[in-house]
């Protein structure tokens, strides 16, 4: 098979609206490394937009989707239940960052969890408002899109949305958004929108994924629990892009000295199964009556057997400590080659949840044409790179914290060789 065809067959087969980023198609792939249907060979930096924090088929998991291959793949969880799931819930309540009894529901996809976390927060708060920021990706759903708060592609013709609600400004120390701004942006909601006490829930990545890899600032997180704390108001963060030792802890809410209400968990929860989660406080997970919440294959026996193996690796290969020091060591090496890459306007990492912006030098605008550069640059020596950034303008970094050393410093030497070259 040859890529060109395959793109061909394609562009007639599929809607452009299913944005295609590579041009060049899947064969196989083993932890960091993919290849194409015409023997190429990538570093893949993408691992599936997050999901592969433990690498493309981790004998592991293989093993233990194989295991429950034998036994059965579905009998739809609210008919015929399994340990497996209970079990499950277990250890995930077990780690959440919630102090006190914790309840987790799974289901197939991050935007699935988001819904199903607002439906919860609704049905305890039994309060309509939602606050979301600019910046967010909460999915394509139409309650998500209406949380998103970016525009073009992912709500361009595709309204109205639900409404109740209101977006709030995200901290952005490089775009003049401080901590006070935003709160300032909440009062603001509050006076002109919506009364705080007919708010649910705010919700908010703690390090903004397609929003640009920006990190909330700890005193940011604080002054949101407080006021949540003072209006009733429920803290949901969407752990969908951080949780799983991304950002050199299970959950990026480890960072924070404040304890969220919900969590909202997905892609490497799983190694590449779909499978995504809600967990939070006990007494508001059983708000929902019997019945309201679920799905036909919400909490696949498949996806569930790979979650169990996914949390074995994370603790037995040690990857939060592991995305800690490939976290440092990127960094480090963005920072070396600035001095000779004046596009660089910021690097900021929390663990491995790295990103580079890129601005004109002459004149300070971001440049998503230079983004662009480097991520084809870096492909042509063998490197997958994503780009995020509301403005198109930040590489992300996304490696499986499996990846071999070797392959890593490679990489680190391609990422170099792009930005400076
Ligand atoms: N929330 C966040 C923070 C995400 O990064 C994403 C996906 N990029 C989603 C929700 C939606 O997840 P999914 O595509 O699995 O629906």
């Amino acid at each position: 098979m040859k890529n060109n065809e395959l793109n061909e067959r394609r562009l007639q087969a599929t809607p452009r609206g299913i944005g295609v980023m590579c041009d060049f198609y899947a064969d196989r792939a083993e932890n960091a490394t993919l290849w194409d249907v015409e023997g190429r060979e990538v570093i893949d930096f993408a691992a599936g937009i997050a999901v592969l924090n433990t690498g493309h088929r981790h004998p592991k998991i293989i093993a233990a989707i194989e295991k429950q291959l034998q036994s059965f793949t579905h009998t739809a969880y609210q008919i015929v239940p399994y340990e497996s799931y209970v079990r499950l819930a277990e250890r995930i309540n077990e780690r959440v960052p919630i102090n006190g009894p914790v309840k987790t529901a799974f289901f197939s996809t991050g935007a699935e969890a988001v819904e199903n976390a607002v439906k919860i927060a609704r049905a305890y708060t039994k309060r309509p408002g939602l606050i979301t920021f600019g910046g967010a990706f909460h999915g394509r759903t139409f309650m998500t899109m209406a949380l998103t708060g970016k525009v073009a592609p992912y709500k361009i013709g595709f309204g109205p949305f639900p409404g109740s609600v209101y977006h709030a400004q995200y901290p952005n120390a490089l775009h003049g958004v401080s901590t006070a701004d935003t709160l300032q942006s909440l009062e603001r909601i509050f006076k002109a929108d919506i009364a705080p006490d007919q708010v649910a829930a705010v919700i908010l990545e703690p390090v903004q994924g397609e929003g640009g890899f920006n990190v909330a600032p700890g005193e940011f997180m604080h002054a949101l629990r407080a006021l949540c704390d003072t209006h009733g108001i429920l803290l949901i963060a969407d752990e969908v892009q951080t949780g799983f030792a991304r950002t050199g802890k299970l959950f990026a809410m480890e960072h924070y000295s404040v304890q969220p209400d919900l969590i909202t968990m997905a892609k490497s929860l799983a190694g590449g199964m779909p499978l995504s989660a809600v967990s939070g406080r006990a007494d508001i997970m059983d708000a929902p009556a019997p019945g309201g919440l679920g799905g036909t294959y919400a909490g696949n026996p498949l996806a569930v057997a790979a979650a169990h193996a996914v949390l074995d690796v994370i603790d037995d290969e040690k990857l939060c400590a592991r995305a800690t020091v490939l976290g440092q060591h990127l960094v480090e090496a963005l920072n070396s080659a600035k001095a000779n890459c004046p596009h660089i306007a910021d690097i900021r990492a929390q663990g491995s949840m790295v990103a580079v912006e890129f601005n004109e030098p002459s004149s300070g605008q971001p440049s998503p044409e230079f983004t662009r550069q480097v991520q084809s640059k870096a492909l042509a020596q063998g490197l997958l790179l994503l780009s995020c950034g509301v403005y198109g303008n930040v590489i992300r970094f996304l490696y499986p914290l499996t990846i071999p050393d070797a392959q890593f410093r490679k990489a680190l030497e391609i990422i170099t060789h792009s930005l400076t070259r």
